[in-house]
């Protein structure tokens, strides 16, 4: 059977990625264990500290999703009976709160209005009812909605009440600032297939030595053996163990993304990002096309927008799209299921012919 065909990735991701990028994939694997392996980690893990705002020095790429970076913070940080503190304003948060309880934490969910951004004072309010609490977390780019919450102020609250803050920042990273370290943020994970720009597979993930210590100091053992900090620490940093067949030309994939990143440089990246949204969204609205997230917290690079009211059967344009013209975009999840387009501009994706396209497409259509 013949592989799928080639498509122009404008939804939820993945992102479309590079020839350059492409060709690094397409490399010789090489050993697990070869001394230039772990000379191009190096390199990975100083770039991904740049591209976090983190001098974390446990920073790496884990083998896996966003959802197993998901899973490693909350498995290696929280212990069963533990009182966690998660807010939601979206589909991504509620994983959250779903994995959390799993491991056998308490939670308190802070439910927020999906679509808006979370307040410190919602943590405030009820931080300061509860007794200890171990971790706080929430979805720094909601892709459920299209809206960027600020964290640092989150960040503080978490700390005045002594616990560990943890942040998802699958679709941020890369697209807008993180600023990990003047943020405060302890812990975060993210996806190499949103705004890194390279395919799904890694999962960058950045510790301070706050939440090392909280994983440390543990009474129980990681359940996931797999996910567990402390034996994938002692592969990525000396004595480099064995620990898993590291997927190395994901690695090399990723290493060329980081490259480009850093070739366009961190701030024109932003600003591309910024731009191409910008056109988009001026393009939608003479189609009399509204958008769906918050003023002043929306994301660059996933543009949520109302679906026109002229439109009966949102399926069928986003199929149209799809077959007729190769481009993906998202529709709405959970209850913004037939509600909301989700338009993508993320990484690779991010361009002026894109948009031009999508624009092009989607006036012919309606
Ligand atoms: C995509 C995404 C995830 C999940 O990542 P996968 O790579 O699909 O496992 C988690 N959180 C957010 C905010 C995301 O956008």
């Amino acid at each position: 059977m013949a592989l799928p065909t080639p498509r122009i990735l404008l939804g939820p991701g993945p992102s479309s990625v590079t020839p350059r990028v492409l060709e690094a994939l397409g490399r010789a694997p090489i050993g697990y264990l070869d001394p230039e392996l772990f000379t191009l980690l190096e390199d990975i893990r100083t770039n991904l500290r740049t591209l976090y705002g983190t001098q974390n020095d446990f920073t790496f790429p884990l083998t896996g999703t966003g959802m197993a970076g998901m899973e490693a913070c909350l498995v290696n940080l929280i212990e069963a009976g533990d009182r966690v503190v998660i807010g939601v304003n979206g589909f991504f948060g509620l994983r959250l709160v779903e994995i959390s309880r799993r491991l056998g934490a308490e939670v308190t969910v802070i439910n927020g209005e999906w679509g808006r951004i979370l307040e410190p004072e919602m943590f405030s309010e009820v931080l300061s009812k509860l007794g200890q609490v171990k971790l706080v977390a929430c979805v720094h780019a909601e892709t459920s909605t299209g809206v960027a919450t600020p964290l640092a102020g989150i960040a503080e609250v978490a700390h005045t009440h002594g616990a560990v803050f943890l942040a998802d920042m699958v679709t941020s990273l890369g697209g807008i600032p993180v600023d990990v370290d003047s943020s405060g943020v302890d812990a975060a994970y993210s996806g190499t297939q949103k705004c890194v720009g390279a395919p799904p597979g890694l999962s960058p993930l950045t510790i301070s030595e706050r939440a090392w210590e909280v994983a440390n100091n543990r009474k129980s053992p990681v359940a996931n053996w797999y996910l567990d900090w402390k034996l994938l620490r002692a592969y990525y940093d000396a004595p480099h163990a064995y620990h898993h067949t590291v997927p190395v030309n994901m690695l090399f994939a990723l290493q060329e993304a980081l490259q480009e990143v850093m070739e366009e440089g961190l701030e024109a990246r932003y600003a591309r990002h910024r731009e191409v949204s910008a056109y988009l969204m001026e393009g939608l609205a003479e189609l009399g096309i509204r958008p769906f997230a918050q003023e002043g917290y929306r994301l660059p690079q996933l543009n949520s927008i109302h679906i026109p009211e002229s439109v009966t059967d949102e399926v069928a344009v986003r199929k149209r799209l799809l077959e007729q013209y190769g481009l993906e975009i998202g529709g709405g999840l959970g209850d913004l299921k037939g509600k909301i387009w989700r338009i993508g501009t993320m990484g690779a994706s991010a361009t002026h012919r894109n948009v031009t396209l999508l624009l092009a497409a989607l006036k012919e259509i309606l």
